[in-house]
């Protein structure tokens, strides 16, 4: 007999599952298991579907590292009786749960598809439906016994990107998400276009390893002319505070002045891990390019290369949070751990 793929369906919140509340007007998530009996399209794929939901679903916009932890631990639960997951979340904060759960899972050998929508399933024009759908079947592709997706990724809009590369670009059109820095896994149309060549691979295999420790005293800072000394010197100066991504301009650039200078120096010096990004959508950090990243090369600030803010942030809170020894942050930093850099 033949066994069927086992796609475990994980709704964490979202407009996917959203109803209209009339009193308000304002979209709420509902109890999701319920209206997945009435999209009867589901049966025709030919795998098993399991569904799970938070228990209190949410908006995405009030996910943090405890839930990215209960996401962790229903695929740790189910990791051996599921060949796929689908993780169906709010596309707001998608890229960064996306990201967090590839650092968090090590030695993925099954995939785990994040995606959502734009409108409710049950609206008339959703785009749910095509999202769902697809997600499910490309979580449940197979060659030679195993899984074609063995890693984090999105699927929106025709498209599934490698989730650590993703960021949210459009809030109005059905195609919400981009992967500025690396091209799509996978393009839906009348067949599957598979670039295998892209699929992250692996360079050792063992169990798979769930880390659910994320240090969340760390700051996102977005550099701007006119940006004045006392507010980077009241941030970079919080006492708690341990890690920050700086978004710079272009290819890593910042103002050469003394003062901004020796108040990061200042800041490393006394243990602070700072990751240069770029603010531009696409490209990579070069410091040492142009004499205004120069100097910040020189004192230690970290290079996110062409990471995503999402990335860089949520790697971030990983690597503090796996303690990481101070002498070999850096260089873990600037190392692609997930396939999150080139
Ligand atoms: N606000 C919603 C959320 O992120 C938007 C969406 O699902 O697309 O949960």
């Amino acid at each position: 007999m033949q066994f069927k793929t086992k796609i475990l369906l994980i709704y964490t919140g979202g407009t996917i599952g959203m109803k209209k509340d009339f009193e308000t007007g304002a979209l709420k998530a509902f109890n999701f298991s319920k209206l997945l009996q009435k999209i009867p399209e589901l049966k025709q794929l030919d795998c098993e579907i399991e569904t799970l939901t938070f228990e209190n679903p949410i908006d995405s916009s009030n996910m943090n590292p405890e839930k990215w932890v209960e996401i962790a631990e229903i695929i740790e639960n189910n990791y051996a009786n599921f060949d796929g997951f689908v993780v169906l979340h709010g596309s707001d904060t998608m890229s960064y749960s996306a990201s967090a759960l590839s650092f968090m899972l090590e030695n993925l050998t099954k995939p785990i598809i994040f995606t959502g929508s734009q409108l409710p399933i049950g609206d008339l024009r959703t785009d749910a439906k095509e999202n769902l759908i697809t997600a499910i079947q490309i979580a449940a592709l197979r060659q030679n016994d195993e899984a074609v997706i063995q890693e984090v990724c999105l699927y929106f809009e025709y498209k599934l990107y490698r989730g650590n590369r993703t960021t949210k670009i459009n809030a109005e059109n059905f195609n919400a998400f981009d992967s500025p820095n690396y091209p799509a896994l996978i393009t839906s149309g009348v067949h599957f276009k598979i670039n295998h060549e892209l699929f992250w691979t692996k360079t050792e295999v063992g169990d798979l390893k769930i880390h659910k420790n994320f240090d969340t005293r760390v700051a996102i800072v977005k550099m701007f002319p006119g940006i004045s000394q006392a507010v980077l010197k009241a941030i970079f100066e919080i006492p708690t505070l341990k890690g920050v991504v700086l978004e710079t301009y272009g290819a890593g650039n910042a103002p050469t002045e003394d003062w901004f200078i020796s108040l990061l120096k200042d800041a490393i010096t006394s243990g602070l891990q700072i990751v240069n990004v770029t603010q531009c959508d696409a490209g990579s950090v070069s410091m040492g390019q142009y004499e205004t990243s120069t100097s910040m090369k020189e004192i230690g600030v970290i290079s996110g290369k062409d990471s995503t803010t999402e990335a860089a942030i949520t790697k971030l809170m990983f690597l503090l949070g796996q303690n990481t020894a101070p002498n070999n942050f850096k260089t873990l930093f600037e190392t692609s751990l997930r396939g999150e850099i080139s």
